[in-house]
């Protein structure tokens, strides 16, 4: 059977079209090598001037005999003036460009999520939400799998989409996990199901209200039909019944579910897992098959990950808590006191909608590096609050405060550009200073 990628190169109706694809990360990079496969003229352009030439390499061993080029450093609008085609990577948000694309027609911009959607067969599920995307992704993916359906899961996480596009993999079901950012340039993207797990403040430093980033993930939903379904939080039920935001079917959850899963711990979890066994049902998934493989998973690195214990005290990892909502969520999730570790880059919201979740369970609070003038403020009346340049100072503080069958808990609201590359190597950061506290305490014990 021909696939539709195989339809298109035959026709060639990319042959020879000039693209400009912006942002030279993975999905940037896969976009380049799915434009060239169609006979495209490929340009990547990347705002970091000193982006080296031999990127080009990940893309095909000999670019120059492509035709693809890499132009680095701020982008002008002569750039994009001869583009039939301009492709955004994930991690670009389309107003950072609004000056050097002004007299582009916003129809030639596309995001590169919803190109490689054009060469897709199979039908998809596509996750979008604040909080939850990535274990609600991978969880759908598990159930599917357990279930005995070939399923690939991707676009924000692991494979980009054009990648999967390119490989040779047929699969029963695609699982994708698609961000605001991608949304917001999507015009014809129609998952067969589409889930909005839930919504809050995040991301205000760049959209330009809360309207505006609702807007955006609502795109997931606007192409559907009455063949597709449409999966949304019942505490939205009516915001978004009242602007008729789909032509799908409509299911909507609560926290309420009857699969047990002992690795992902809190109320938010159990709203997952619901939301996940919404979205398998349709492909056939019995409840049996859901039972076993929801009981079966775990909670993935660096959300609510248990990473040592020391003295009865138990080190949670949860360094992917970016929102103050997952913070809420993380804090909720614990029958133990808790000494909450915060800090980093704050991306807005009010603080104050912590102290409802953190009265009756933090016992303290540990500040870590930026944003102290945005949390200490708030908190400090309530709680005792300390503050350290590092967040293995203000870990060893906590535990040194610290009694037997506490929780000291990095769910730190915030990105972590102000001292590491990612939130994951934050966490690889608390995950040691963990386990050198461990040995310490076992030294002198001994
Ligand atoms: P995303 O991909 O949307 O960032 P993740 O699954 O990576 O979501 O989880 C990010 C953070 O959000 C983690 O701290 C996790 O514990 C928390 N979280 C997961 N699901 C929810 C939810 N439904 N509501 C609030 N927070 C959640």
């Amino acid at each position: 059977m021909d696939r539709t990628i195989d339809i298109f190169q035959s026709l060639k109706i990319f042959e020879n079209r000039q693209v400009v694809v912006v942002g030279a990360g993975v999905s940037g990079l896969a976009a380049c090598r799915l434009l060239l496969s169609l006979g495209a003229r490929v340009r990547l352009v990347d705002a970091k001037a000193d982006l080296s030439q031999d990127i080009l390499l990940q893309v095909h061993a000999d670019p120059a005999s492509t035709g693809l080029t890499l132009e680095a450093g701020a982008h002008t609008p002569e750039q994009f003036a001869d583009a039939d085609l301009i492709v955004l990577s994930p991690g670009v948000p389309v107003k950072k460009l609004s000056q050097v694309l002004a007299t582009v027609d916003p129809k030639r911009v596309v995001a590169e999520m919803e190109f490689a959607s054009w060469f897709l067969s199979a039908p998809v599920i596509a996750i979008t939400g604040t909080n939850g995307k990535t274990t609600t992704t991978t969880l759908v993916g598990h159930i599917l799998r357990h279930a005995g359906l070939s399923t690939f899961v991707g676009g924000n996480i692991g494979t980009p989409l054009c990648d999967y596009v390119l490989s040779d993999t047929p699969a029963d079901v695609l699982v994708i996990e698609i961000s605001s950012f991608q949304l917001q340039n999507c015009r014809t993207f129609k998952p067969r199901v589409a889930a909005l797990l839930n919504f809050s403040a995040n991301h205000l430093d760049y959209h330009l209200d809360m309207e505006e980033y609702l807007s955006a993930k609502l795109q997931l939903f606007a192409q559907q039909d009455h063949g597709c379904l449409a999966v949304a939080p019942e505490t939205m039920r009516k915001e978004l019944e009242a602007r008729a935001f789909t032509k799908a079917q409509r299911d909507y959850f609560t926290a309420d579910t009857e699969f047990a899963c002992p690795g992902l711990p809190g109320a938010h979890n159990r709203e997952n897992i619901a939301a996940a066994w919404r979205m398998v049902r349709p492909f056939g998934v019995t409840q049996e098959q859901a039972r076993e493989a929801i009981a079966a998973f775990n909670a993935l690195p660096h959300r609510i990950e248990p990473v040592g214990e020391a003295g009865g005290v138990l080190f949670i990892d949860d360094s992917k808590a970016t929102t103050l909502v997952s913070v809420c969520a993380a804090v909720k999730s614990f029958e133990r006191p808790v000494r909450l570790l915060l800090g980093g880059v704050f991306k807005g919201g009010d603080v104050a909608s912590l102290l409802p979740a953190l009265a009756g369970r933090a016992v303290s609070i540990g500040l870590f590096g930026a944003a102290r003038e945005v949390f200490e403020p708030v908190l400090a009346p309530h709680f005792p609050v300390a503050w350290d340049q590092t967040l293995e100072a203000a870990v060893r503080r906590q535990f040194a405060q610290s009694k037997p069958g506490e929780v000291i808990l990095l769910s730190p609201a915030t990105a972590s550009f102000d001292a590491y590359t990612s939130y994951a190597e934050r966490g690889r950061d608390f995950a040691r200073v963990a386990r050198a506290l461990t040995a310490e305490t076992l030294e002198v014990g001994e």
